[in-house]
């Protein structure tokens, strides 16, 4: 743009803004009416960010709360009058209440009537039949209606159907309100209502990664609310929500649109706090003229920057949104001009309440000459009231987003409503808080290019997950599928002292899925293989513990680069060979990625002397040395990742060691082999030895020359070696030191404050992913009070609606249990939970595929509720209060992961300090663990041990050495340095 034409558009800008002002007058915003509660406490709010956390928090959680009393508790936890600086309003109250002065049910009425009327400033209405005055009253000052119906997250079939058949009765309310209502606007034939629709409602299962039945199943969810919008003549818009479900919304918009050309002005949402909506709206605008299908683009600023920013972080995925909001304004004003250069094919909608964005649309409109009843101003119900009424004045077209539904839903949206109300960017918050000028009020945006800020050389970071939502990943996933596939079935042999040696004996693996295609024959050694490798072990340690540590750890950053390369051929091998489904699979090679860069990192910072303290004339200087070798023991459930944390702390802490995997992942454990083989590791340091546990296991757990055992598996051969290392053999040397990590019975405890969305998701997550045969796996589900009778139907559909099937099929959530044996085992406990107890869901299913089984009615001493099934069964226990939940937690002899949802601070802090657990874990999965962030394993019977991903890990396979010189010659001390 010219630098003319830019100071003429800028000019305008100002003169629109001028005039908006100059009709708002000196209104204000309802919600900033500082007469009114809820003004002063949003004030309240913007002047104090610690309150305005409790605040939100507690009105987070305030509709679930049934009892007055747990709302005294719950508000007390939150707003303790002794450390917060809480308004006199609330201070005196809880004041009073501490004092005996108020009963609990006026303490409550209180509470609940004030987040009621927070309420009531977003949402409209309970029900459409409850918000027919506020929307007439609407409709007569001229605007239209985009009604927004709130629901919870859905999680089962039955909730998505539930959650159509509300649009469609809510469709079949606005039509028989139609006629008499849309006489405003006789103009538009489309009517004066229209829906807002999200479609991650529509199919419990959504998941971009499985694309085609995401788009193929949510579109048969939309189709009856389609219809039933068409015979209404109701426009549909569809709301943009996570940035992972951007790619199939835009798709899953074009494809109902092809199959219903003739639908009234459909529209779409675009977020313009993602980088690439400027490419998406290009595409949308070729689309639309192609199909000559006429839509609407509501480009809105975008309200999950928050969560964005979040989880790509905590991911280590590129943030997909600009991170400063001056980059979010300009690209607004750069998608505002694309739109309207293509109102031709596009009905633009700008959805904001931004004074500078607003007057820009019109100046950038005017210029373009645009006509005034070709694009519209959208805002939200309970927001920016003058400058709604300042554009209808000046004759522009505006809608109102009207969200309507119960309390509890639509927590999530009043939170994003009141962060964005009182965040330091909002515009709302300068413009009628702050009272700033208009001049500065309508500056263009300033961006500041803001880039994400990379941490120092060296640093460690886990591995990302592959991001299945985007299209490279997932056909990348998929090659490497067929690939595996055509190389299945090769011989593999041992390696000892050097040698490959194939070998008469045989563990022939098979795929769980279908155990007639075999994955791999492997070798299958014995004693005599057994003695060779230690030998060689032996003399090849003499050699290795005199390498420095920081070039024993460059063979682990080596190995780490080589399986970044093979990463998705890795993850198909576990797919076959174990039955992983596709995240898991991933999950279990980054993990193992993770394991070579952390333990390198250790080694290399372990491996500096230190020296202790500083005395004239002696010199203390603190190391450590390998222990010898060892003998590394793995199981099968996390092929990879747990083979590569025990191997490469053993090796790079200078021990020569044995690797022997299950003999369900003997593949997958090769190519753990083949890849420190590739980063040049020298023979002899590790070496590869399958065959039965209690054979050539045995024998090397009790060989006289093996140094260490580094074991994870199931208790009873855990406790079997432990014994067994005990005893001293004639010539032994050492006295072996284990590391064993063991089973767990984990136990997730949901009290009456929880998140029930996410304790549904997260007890799903934690106990059916790969069919609960995790030692972390959630195998016990403690619900307190009243809220298990709501949890329970919502936890039984959820299980109902997922999908179990073939792992390498990306829709699978579940696949089959890892061979006959262990379906039998699962089978045995289902049949005692029948006995026992009483079966709320028990999905029968065939093959090595076991259904999920969910029993109440069990005695929390009974085997079901204490044994370690390593399946897809869960027990529901009911407590009466966190006491005896944590009681019942306890009452195992495992140690290994727990869980808390909760939404009380108390609750939290009682549980982080009484729940006896390796790995507790609040609100979020109990499974899952990181390397570096959630150093992972249990006590008690569940292991022996320090935490691997931790930083003591490395000291197990080392001894401390300390060394003290006198450095004093005839008296004189010198300064030495070591
Ligand atoms: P498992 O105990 O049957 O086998 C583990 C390994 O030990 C295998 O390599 C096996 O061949 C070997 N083995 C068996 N008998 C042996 C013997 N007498 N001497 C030497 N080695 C012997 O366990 P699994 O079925 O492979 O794995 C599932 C178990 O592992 C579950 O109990 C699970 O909770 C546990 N696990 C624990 C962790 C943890 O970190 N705590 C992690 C994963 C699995």
């Amino acid at each position: 743009m010219s630098r003319e034409s830019f100071e003429a558009l800028q000019e305008k800008i100002r003169a629109v803004g001028a005039e908006l002002q100059g009709c708002m007058k000196e209104e204000v915003p309802s919600l900033f009416e500082k007469k009114r509660w809820v003004g002063r406490i949003m004030e309240r709010v913007m002047q104090d960010e610690e309150f305005k956390v409790r605040l939100f928090r507690f009105v987070d959680v305030l509709p679930s709360l049934k009892s007055d009393d747990l709302v005294v508790r719950v508000l007390n936890e939150y707003f303790s009058a002794r450390d917060l600086d809480a308004p006199p309003i609330i201070k005196r109250g809880l004041e009073r209440l501490s004092k005996g002065g108020v009963s609990s049910f006026v303490a409550a009425r209180i509470a609940r009537s004030g987040v009621a009327a927070l309420g009531r400033q977003f949402i409209a209405g309970s029900d459409p039949a409850s918000c027919g005055k506020t929307m007439e009253a609407l409709r007569t000052e001229g605007v239209d209606l985009s009604i927004d119906l709130l629901g919870e997250t859905v999680v089962s079939d039955r909730e998505a159907k539930d959650y159509r058949e509300r649009y469609i009765e809510l469709l079949d309310y606005l039509r028989a309100r139609r006629t008499g209502m849309s006489r405003i606007r006789p103009e538009r034939k489309t009517g004066s209502f229209g829906i807002s629709l999200k479609i991650s409602s529509f199919y419990s299962q959504l998941d971009p990664m499985d694309w085609e039945r995401s788009l193929e199943n949510t579109l048969n969810g939309l189709r009856p609310v389609v219809d039933s919008a068409i015979e209404a003549g109701i426009p549909l818009t569809f709301d943009m929500e996570h940035y992972h479900l951007k790619d199939l919304t835009i798709a899953l918009f074009k494809r109902i649109l092809e199959e219903y050309p003739d639908f009234p002005l459909a529209g779409i949402a675009l977020q313009a706090y993602l980088r690439d909506t400027a490419h998406d709206l290009m595409g949308i605008v070729e689309w639309a003229e192609k199909s000559r299908i006429r839509i609407l683009v509501r480009l809105v600023k975008g309200a999950y920057w928050d969560y964005e920013v979040a989880v790509s972080r905590q991911k280590g995925w590129p943030i997909p949104t600009f991170l400063d909001k001056g980059d979010t304004d300009r690209n607004y004003e750069t998608l505002t001009k694309l739109v309207l250069e293509n109102a031709r094919y596009v009905y633009p909608a700008f959805a904001t309440h931004n004074m500078r964005s607003i007057s820009h649309a019109i100046a950038a409109a005017d210029a373009l000459n645009v006509p005034g009843d070709a694009f519209e101003f959208q805002m939200l119900f309970g927001m920016a009231e003058p400058l709604r009424r300042a554009l209808l004045k000046r004759g522009n077209r505006v809608t109102v987003y009207t969200p309507v539904g119960e309390f509890i839903p639509g927590m999530a949206y009043l939170i994003r409503r009141l962060l964005e109300n009182s965040s330091d960017e909002s515009f709302l918050r300068k413009s009628f808080f702050e009272n700033r000028p208009l001049d500065e009020l309508i500056q263009p945006p300033k961006p500041a290019g803001v880039k994400e800020k990379e941490g120092p050389p060296g640093l460690f970071r886990n591995e990302p997950p592959a991001d299945f939502s985007v299209a490279s990943n997932r056909q990348e996933m998929m090659f490497a599928l067929r690939t595996v596939k055509a190389q299945l079935g090769s011989r593999f042999p041992l390696s000892v002292a050097g040698m490959e040696v194939f070998t008469q004996g045989e563990i022939v693996s098979r795929n769980p899925a279908r155990p007639d295609e075999i994955i791999g024959i492997m070798s299958s050694g014995g004693g005599e293989e057994a003695d060779t490798a230690v030998d060689d072990a032996r003399k090849t340690f003499e050699s290795w513990e005199k390498t420095d540590p920081d070039e024993r750890a460059g063979y682990l950053f080596r190995a780490a680069a080589e399986m970044r390369k093979q990463r998705f051929e890795l993850a198909a091998l576990e797919i076959y060979e174990t039955g992983k489904t596709w995240k898991d699979a991933d999950g279990d090679i980054t993990e193992a990625i993770d394991y070579l860069e952390y333990y390198g990192r250790e080694m290399m910072r372990l491996g500096r002397k230190r020296r202790l303290g500083d005395y004239p004339g002696e010199g203390n200087e603190y190391s450590y040395v390998p222990r010898g070798v060892g003998v590394v023991i793995s199981p099968w459930n996390f092929p990879l990742a747990i083979p590569t944390g025990m191997v490469s702390a053993s090796i790079v802490a200078g021990n020569c060691v044995i690797f022997k995997p299950s003999g369900f992942s003997p593949v997958t454990g090769w190519k753990l082999f083949e890849i420190f083989n590739r980063s040049g590791l020298p023979k002899g340091v590790l070496q590869f030895l399958t065959g039965p546990g209690g054979g050539v296991g045995e024998h090397l757990v009790t060989h006289r020359d093996i140094d260490f055992i580094a074991f994870t598996g199931s208790r009873e051969t855990g406790l079997r070696i432990v014994r067994l290392a005990g005893e001293t053999r004639p010539g032994q040397r050492n006295v072996k030191k284990v590391i064993a990590e063991m089973g767990g019975k984990n136990a997730v405890i949901i009290d009456e404050t929880a998140d029930l969305d996410e304790a549904v998701r997260g007890v799903l997550e934690s106990a059916l992913v790969y069919q609960g045969q995790k030692c972390s796996a959630c195998s016990r589900v403690i619900v307190v009070g009243h809220v298990y009778d709501q949890f329970t139907p919502r936890l039984r559909d959820a299980i109902e609606s997922i999908r179990i099937g073939p792992p390498e099929d990306p829709g699978s959530f579940m696949g089959p249990v890892v061979d006959i044996t262990a379906k039998e085992k699962v089978e045995e406990y289902i049949e005692l939970g029948r006995r026992e107890g009483v079966p709320i869901l028990i999905r029968e299913e065939k093959g090595l595929y076991v259904g999920p089984a969910l029993f109440e009615g069990i005695s929390p001493d009974s085997r079901l509720a204490r044994q370690e099934i390593f399946g897809p069964v869960i027990v529901l226990l009911r407590a009466q209060d966190l006491d005896e939940a944590l009681e019942i937690a306890n009452g195992t002899s495992y140690a290994l992961t727990g869980g808390l949802f909760s939404r009380s601070p108390g609750n939290i802090m009682k549980t982080r300090r009484d729940f006896r657990v390796g790995n507790l874990y609040i609100n979020r999965k109990i499974t899952g663990a990181l390397v570096g962030r959630q150093p992972f394993g249990g006590f008690g019977m569940s292991g022996v041990g320090s935490k691997a991903g931790g930083p003591d890990y490395l000291l197990q396979f080392m001894n401390p050495k300390s060394i003290s010189e006198n450095t004093m010659r005839r008296g004189f001390t010198p300064e030495v340095r070591q």
